[in-house]
């Protein structure tokens, strides 16, 4: 079995609940969306067999006690057959799926062998359309694991497409965490201010039981 990848390396994780733990990160090719901040460059530079990914997994693994293998990307669900047969390689690992949240499908083959999901909200203005009815589905099949979800705010980000985002999360359960992620500002992108931060914040927490802001902490260490 091929794998189409960018990259696989161990870092820290930079975002979200289980910032600051090891993980393995593979990064797999593709995506299905091209959100207007996206900083990541997920054009394959190379087809892996699949046992020599999972060596190199295990290879890193043996070097530090590692917390889990996060499979991101691009969009890691694009290759659902490939995320089946690695954690059936890897059984005993904890596996943790980094997604953007819209492949609903996708997902219903691969959740039995995930253990935790940490998805992305898209917001209207950030993909160019609105895709919160697969966000509720998604989130319908994914809360099954520990699963908790992202919305990137930037300085585009209205309170009518804000407020929808929570109230399709709370519509699921008010019990997901929520995580406020400040945009990282690359070309053409503003930052939100603070103050709308807080206030996003507050919102939130009228209709969600846990909303937490924190930042991209990877760029803060400069670690990849
Ligand atoms: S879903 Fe993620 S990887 Fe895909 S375009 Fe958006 S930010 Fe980039």
């Amino acid at each position: 079995m091929e794998v189409p990848l960018v990259e696989i390396f161990s870092s820290v994780q930079g975002e979200g609940k289980y910032v600051g733990c090891r993980q393995v990160f593979v990064r797999f090719a593709d995506c299905n969306l091209r959100c207007r901040y996206c900083d990541t460059n997920f054009e394959c530079r190379g087809q892996w067999q699949l046992n020599d990914l999972i060596v190199e997994i295990e290879r890193l693994m043996a070097e530090v006690p590692t917390h889990s293998i996060s499979l991101t990307g691009g969009e890691p669900l694009l290759h659902w057959g490939v995320i089946n047969e690695l954690a059936r390689r890897l059984s005993g690992t904890k596996i943790f799926l980094e997604t953007n949240g819209t492949l609903v499908d996708e997902l219903e083959r691969v959740i039995d062998v995930i253990d935790i999901v940490s998805m992305d909200v898209k917001l209207p203005h950030s993909i160019g359309r609105d895709v919160f009815e697969d966000h509720r589905r998604f989130m319908s099949t994914a809360r099954r694991k520990d699963l908790y979800v992202k919305v990137v705010l930037d300085g585009e980000t209205t309170v009518e497409e804000f407020d929808r985002a929570v109230e399709v999360i709370g519509s699921v359960s008010r019990d997901i965490l929520l995580i406020l992620q400040p945009v990282t500002v690359v070309e053409g992108i503003r930052a939100v201010p603070s103050s709308d931060l807080l206030k996003f914040q507050a919102r939130a927490l009228r209709h969600l039981s846990d909303v937490r802001v924190i930042p991209q902490t990877h760029r803060l260490i400069d670690v990849p």
